[in-house]
Formats: structure tokens, sequence, C-alpha cells
């Protein structure tokens, strides 16, 4: 079977959109494009290179399953060996040569009678597909704090994802503002070179050990015991996300690892977090701990004021000069869902039909967006195991799609409205009872009304089982006779290429 007569658009190189793009190699498909803004793959592992940046999920799991890696030097990779996977990846299956680099994508506008997406580049020619594949992830547009006077401040102040190692640190006054999962590992790289590390922290996280170690390269060379095991052992941690009560066998673990690791009972209360334990994402570090008890750091919890031109203003009225800020605040989680101004059937706009909460059908499809296709989109996401799992998932479900749609000429599929509402109500009712709506429980992962558009509240194993077939009785799919005719004119320019 060929889809050779359809083009696909497939937006970002991540593990979603190389993921996909492999897929659709694999499957003798050819007519694709990845459009990609950056001049090199990789997604959120080529633009996270702050020093400590690492993966909080083992490397076995934490790649494709096609594709094992025997060079993993750790159990948990550091970015740069992710990062060379992602870039073997591309070069391995041939994928770079349907990249096109600095390609940033604008808009991207269906049309209900051709049944095609237009998508607009900066600076470069529109392009028409029938498919149109987001693979642009959650975690792709750094956050700036909303705090007053950012602009003002006179020294180098930067964010964790666009790290500036043009700044050096050694022997400076510098600040940390956040203590999530990008901060916890930042911290213990920078304390030892700069001769002050203040830590600006608003919520204290839940932090446990990390069970990282040298991999051996027997021990992992095509081992399937392994990543199976350890899939399984994480895939557990889903059991006390969904079950409360069961929490606090891991809160009493963190806590006296914390005893264990701060001596200083001040800041072992100012560290001490106040939340059930996996409303955030629960962290993982030997190191940090460590690090914020050494006599050089400070850990300032009176609340930000606001920036000054020389540092730092707390609520407590001291002004703490700094050389240097470092935003390790987070991303715009939110905005990311919907990454440009994507415009559906009947011209509705993505961002405004999620402006009160982004859903999806299966974290992949949206009603009124027919031949739209979004990886890790809402309520797909994991508090507690492997994500590539999940975009290997929804690959699968999107490549049956393509299949079913080419074997029987649709010229578009939209999920049922009803379908798509059904799914949601479900997927509100199964997160009620889990960690992540407890009170006092506030994360990115919910919009500022409280309602979480993230998580997938279960085991992945179950979201898989899911999405194994395109089940088309839940969409409403057009057929159309002419549907190669209409598409195959706006091929040759990118087969010119
Ligand atoms: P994050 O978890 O959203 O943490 C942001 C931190 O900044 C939080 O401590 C937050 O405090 C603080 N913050 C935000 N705005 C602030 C403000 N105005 N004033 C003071 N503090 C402020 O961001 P992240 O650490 O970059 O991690 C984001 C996600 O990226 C993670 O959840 C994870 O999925 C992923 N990640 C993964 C790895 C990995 O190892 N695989 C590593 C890094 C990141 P509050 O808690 O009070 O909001």
């Amino acid at each position: 079977m060929s889809l050779s007569h359809e083009t696909i658009v497939i937006v970002g190189t991540g593990f979603a959109g190389l993921g996909m793009a492999i897929r659709l190699k694999k499957s003798g498909i050819e007519n694709f494009v990845l459009l990609e803004k950056a001049d090199e793959v990789g997604g959120t592992w080529r633009d996270n290179h702050y020093p400590g940046a690492a993966c909080d999920v083992p490397s076995p799991v934490y790649s494709f399953s096609f594709e094992p890696n025997p060079n993993w030097t750790r159990v948990f990779s550091p970015q740069a060996e992710i990062l060379e996977y992602l870039k073997h990846c591309a070069d391995k299956y041939q994928i770079r040569s349907h990249i096109r680099f600095h390609s940033l994508v604008q808009s991207a506008s269906f049309d209900e009678k051709s049944g095609l997406w237009t998508v607009h580049i900066e600076g470069q020619p529109a392009l028409m597909c029938r498919f149109l594949i987001l693979g642009t992830g959650g975690l792709s547009r750094p956050a700036y704090p909303d705090i007053p006077g950012l602009k003002d401040y006179q020294g180098p102040l930067f964010h964790t994802a666009a790290w500036r190692h043009d700044v050096p640190l050694r022997g400076k006054r510098v600040g940390v503002i956040g203590t999530g999962a990008s901060a916890i590992q930042v911290i213990p790289e920078l304390v030892h070179e700069v001769q002050e590390l203040k830590v600006f922290q608003r919520t204290p996280a839940w932090v446990l050990p990390k069970a990282d170690g040298v991999l051996p390269k027997r021990s992992q060379a095509g081992n399937w015991f392994l990543r199976k095991a350890l899939y399984w052992r994480f895939e557990m941690r889903a059991l006390a996300l969904l079950k409360p009560k069961l929490m606090r066998f891991g809160q009493k673990m963190a806590m006296e690892y914390l005893e264990e690791q701060v001596k200083d009972p001040v800041l072992r209360k100012k560290l001490t977090p106040r939340y059930i334990m996996g409303c955030k994402r629960v962290l993982l570090s030997n190191d940090f701990y460590q690090a914020m008890s050494l006599p050089q750091t400070r850990l300032i919890t009176d609340g930000i004021e606001r920036i000054k031109p020389g540092g730092i203003k707390t609520r407590d009225g001291v002004e703490h000069e700094l050389d240097v800020v470092i935003c390790a605040t987070g991303f715009q989680v939110a905005e990311a869902t919907a990454p440009f101004r994507i415009v559906g059937r009947s011209g509705q706009v993505l961002s405004e039909v999620w402006k009160d909460g982004a859903q999806a059908y299966l974290g992949t499809t949206v009603t009124g967006f027919p031949n739209l296709f979004i990886i890790v989109g809402p309520n797909s996401g994991l508090g507690h195991n492997s994500i590539v799992f999940i975009i290997e998932s929804q690959v699968q479900y999107i490549m049956d799609a393509l299949r079913q749609a080419l074997r029987s000429r649709w010229s578009s599929v939209e999920v049922r409205p009803d379908v798509q509402v059904a799914f949601n109500d479900k997927i509100q009712k199964l997160l009620a009872p889990t960690v992540w709506s407890r009170e006092h429980c506030r994360s990115w992962y919910q919009t500022p009304s409280g309602k979480n558009t993230t998580i997938w509240p279960g085991f992945s194993f179950t979201f898989r089982l899911k999405t194994l077939q395109f089940d088309a009785a839940a969409y409403d799919c057009r057929v159309s006779e002419t549907v190669g005719e209409t598409v195959q004119p706006q091929l040759n320019p990118l087969h010119s290429r």
C-alpha cells in the first residue's frame, strides 16, 4: 500500500516529529515534509542545554522501541547523549532530506471544499497538504516569570531553556528563580563555580533520590528485558498518582531523604513540600539537597516583590544584589498546545476554541479541525513514565488513520463532536480522585481555573490499547473521488527540492 499521492506535513523534529517521519518512511511513504524552525533536529533536547540537563526517565525506555541504543553511558542520560541519539535516528532513517530547517510555521488553515491544509511559513511560499501533524511538544516555549521590573535588570538574565554559555558565572553572584525539574538539575552544577548562589523558591518540591549510575554496554545492547523491566517499574508509579492514599509511602521516603540530606532544621523546613506528592512532577536528584546545604547557597522564600536594575527585591524589603539572574521558570504549556494560528473548518481558530482549556480525542484529534493530528496533545502527558511510549502510541494511531484514509479515499477525517465530549467527560471523571485534583494542588498541568488539560489519568498501557487502531466509527469521514488529483499539483514543489 502506498500513500504516494498524498502530502503530509509534520511540524517539529523532536521525538514526536522524527518518530512520525520514521514510521512513514518504514511504511514506504516518501511524500512528507518536516518543518523545523531551528537548524538542527532534537526539539526540547536541542534547546535545553543548560549545565546538568539530563532526563529523569531512564534512557532504555526514553528512546524509540525500534531503535535501542547500546551507547547510553548512564541510566539517566545527559542531554548531549539524547540529542546525539535523535540526530542518529534522523540520519539512519534518512529523514534529513525531508526536513526544511529554518521554517517557522506562522499559521495553517483548512479548506473544507478541497480537504486540504494551507501552511504558512515565515519568509517562504505557503505549502498545501492533506494531513497536518503537529509534533511541536508542550515544553517548547520558555515562560519568563511575570515579575515587575524584569526588563529593568541590567545584568545578563536568561532562561534555562535558552542558556547563555557566553555568560561567565565563575566567581559571580547568581540568582536562580524556581525550584522545578530544570532548577534542581542546574543548581548543583552552578554551585561549585559561583561566588554566591541565591535560589528564589516559591513552592518547595518533592524530591526523591535518583537511581542513577553507569550503564555497562553489555547490559543494554538490544536488551529487550531491560526496557520492559524499567517500563513496568515506572508504570507502577501510576498507582500512587491514581490512588492518593498510597502517596503517603512516597512522601515518607522523600521526607526521610530530606532529613538525611539536610541537617539544618530551618533550611529543612523551608524545603518541606506543602502539597500532596505527585501534584507537580516528582523530582529526582542525588545532589540538589547537598547543593542547597553548601555555605555559598542561600534559599530565599520571602517572595519576589520586583526585579531591580542590580538584583532582586523580596517582599521582606531586602535587595539581593546579583550579577546574573537565571529563570528556571518552566514553559508556556497552554500556548504550546496550539503553537501557531490554526484555522479549522468554518473558520474556527484552535486557540479560541481552547480558550477555557484544550481538549481533544485521545490527545490527538479535535472536532472542527479535520485531517489534523497532534502528538502529545491535550491530556496525553504522563507524570510517571516515558513520554516516548505515548508518542509511539499516537504515531501508530495516526499511521492507521492515514492507511484507512488512503484505502477508502477519504478527503477528510474529523472526530465526531459527541465522541470528543464523551471522551473528555470521562477524562475529567477519571482525574477527579487522583493526586492532580486534590485541594491545594496547583501545577502547570492545569488551566488558570484549575482544569487539568495535560495529564493522561491512567496507566500508559491503557493509552496504548486505545490507540492500537484508528477507530473510524468515531469520525466523520468524507469520501472524495478526486482525492489524488486535488492534492497532486501541490506535490511538485516539494519533490523538486
Ligand atoms: P516547572 O516545573 O514549571 O518549574 C518552574 C519553577 O519556577 C517552579 O518552581 C515555579 O514555582 C517557579 N516559578 C515560576 N514562575 C515563578 C515566579 N513568577 N516567581 C517565582 N517562582 C516562579 O519548570 P521546569 O523546571 O522547567 O520543568 C518543566 C517540565 O519540564 C517538567 O515538569 C518536566 O516535565 C520537564 N523537564 C524534564 C526534565 C527531565 O529530567 N526529563 C528536566 C527539566 C524539565 P511554582 O511551583 O510555585 O509554580
